[in-house]
């Protein structure tokens, strides 16, 4: 495809992500479907792009409704009485980024067939709409609520004491209240919508998060939650002030909220092959890829280790507020401290090797050889190359936006992840010769 990726179209606005190409999506949206709802996170150019998209959709005598700034979840519940919903955001992207995501009415997000339809609209000369049938432009301002209150009718109460990081993003509006609701005392951090970001990156990384430890730490709360820019993403600090990232609350997750099947991408720990055996549905990474799998599956529960929660009993679209929700829930009985020490944890490594764009194609024809040298038990094709040991695992692909070499591996101990590792490292190496 051309411009959309797995998360939409990204890029730097007004240069790769630029006002014609905006609009090229709201007649290709508006071409397609009658009734759109159109909502953007917190960035500064978000104003810009949504009037060029509503604009192009009205002039294809479609009807769209502006929802405002909200999280990408609630654009996505918004989506479930409408034909179609645009959330324009740039997720966990640096402040100069923004793009669009298209969302359908069950809250998964379009699949490659339905962007590639997109895309070869967005090509076509289209004919505007006589001036006296073009669509209308609506404002609802009631998303948010809809989506808190459809989020408070499926979980229960929780008084514990809570630290919320809404990253500078839409989940100050949403967030602290819904915790509120649930009976938490709730005391936030970057709260102010600003699509600066001058609180902390977007992206809930480790290192991004010591203000929010730190207030954990100090405020003797049980939990502090954080969240990327658009609020699909949720990861957490635990009562201890230790991160508790996408790879540790998948498997407290997996463990708490009774599924009996669950989807998780192939890098995600083997610990749950342990606990769920074949109700584990392996998938690419990326989220999208999960919620389409959670649904062909029918699975009870999806997620990734980048902190994408899909519970499909809320949406098919990762939802960090209920995920946030649903943990402040499952810490009411007991510690998140306690549940992180509960699970097993083994060794895991992930390193990356650079390589020249040129050498990409040659890259992908020498690995298919060189891997085949590897004596393992299982290739799995699923996304790059996931080979199986006796007692471990390592993955081994091609990043899909980077021109990098991918590795991770697991194994049951230290030392033979090392091992494996070290062998999977000489056949990368020797395929950039
Ligand atoms: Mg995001």
């Amino acid at each position: 495809m051309k411009w959309f990726g797995s998360s939409g179209v990204r890029g730097v606005s007004f240069e790769d992500f630029s006002i014609e190409l905006s609009m090229r999506i709201g007649y290709a949206t508006g071409s397609r479907y009658r009734d759109i709802v159109i909502g953007r996170d917190g960035r500064i150019t978000g104003q810009i792009f949504l009037s060029a998209i509503s604009s192009a959709i009205m002039s294809m005598g479609a009807n769209a409704c502006d929802v405002g700034i909200l999280p990408t979840p609630s654009l996505a519940y918004a989506t479930r009485d409408r034909d179609c919903g645009v959330m324009i955001t740039a997720s966990h992207n640096p402040p100069e980024y923004n793009g669009v995501k298209l969302w359908n009415p069950d809250g998964s997000s379009f699949d490659t067939r339905q962007m590639e339809d997109i895309e070869s609209l967005m090509m076509s000369e289209h004919e505007l709409a006589d001036w006296s049938s073009v669509g209308s432009l609506k404002t609802d301002s009631n998303a948010i609520h809809d989506h808190s209150e459809g989020i408070l009718a499926r979980v229960g109460e929780s008084k514990i004491k809570v630290v919320v990081d809404c990253a500078n993003g839409p989940a100050s509006l949403i967030t602290p209240y819904v915790l509120e609701n649930m009976g938490c005392r709730v005391t936030t951090l970057n709260a102010q919508i600003d699509g600066s970001f001058p609180g902390r990156p977007a992206e809930p990384a480790e290192e991004n998060l010591s203000a929010l430890r730190n207030a954990v730490l100090h405020a003797h709360a049980d939990l502090g939650i954080a969240h990327d820019g658009d609020a699909d993403r949720m990861v957490a600090i635990d009562d201890k002030g230790r991160y508790a990232g996408g790879d540790v609350l998948l498997k407290v997750f997996a463990k708490q909220v009774g599924a009996k099947s669950i989807v998780a991408p192939i890098d995600a720990t083997m610990v749950l092959e342990d606990w769920f055996s074949d109700r584990l549905y392996r998938t690419r990474v990326g989220d999208a890829f999960v919620s389409e799998k959670v649904k062909e599956r029918n699975a009870d529960f999806g997620g990734e280790p980048s902190g994408t929660w899909i519970f499909p009993e809320m949406s098919l679209c990762p939802d960090g507020i209920f995920a946030a929700a649903k943990l402040v829930e499952i810490c009411a009985k007991k510690r998140l401290s306690e549940l992180v020490d509960s699970v097993p944890s083994l060794p895991m490594i992930k390193e990356t090797i650079s390589f020249k764009s040129s050498i990409r194609d040659e890259i992908i024809s020498n690995l298919n050889e060189k891997i085949a040298s590897v004596e393992s038990t299982e290739v799995d094709r699923t996304d790059g190359y996931r080979l199986r040991f006796e007692d471990g695992w390592a993955l081994i692909r091609l990043s899909g936006t980077e021109p990098k070499i991918r590795i991770a591996v697991e194994a049951r101990t230290m030392q033979r992840a090392k091992e494996i590792m070290e062998r999977m490292m000489k056949v990368a190496r020797s395929c950039l010769k």
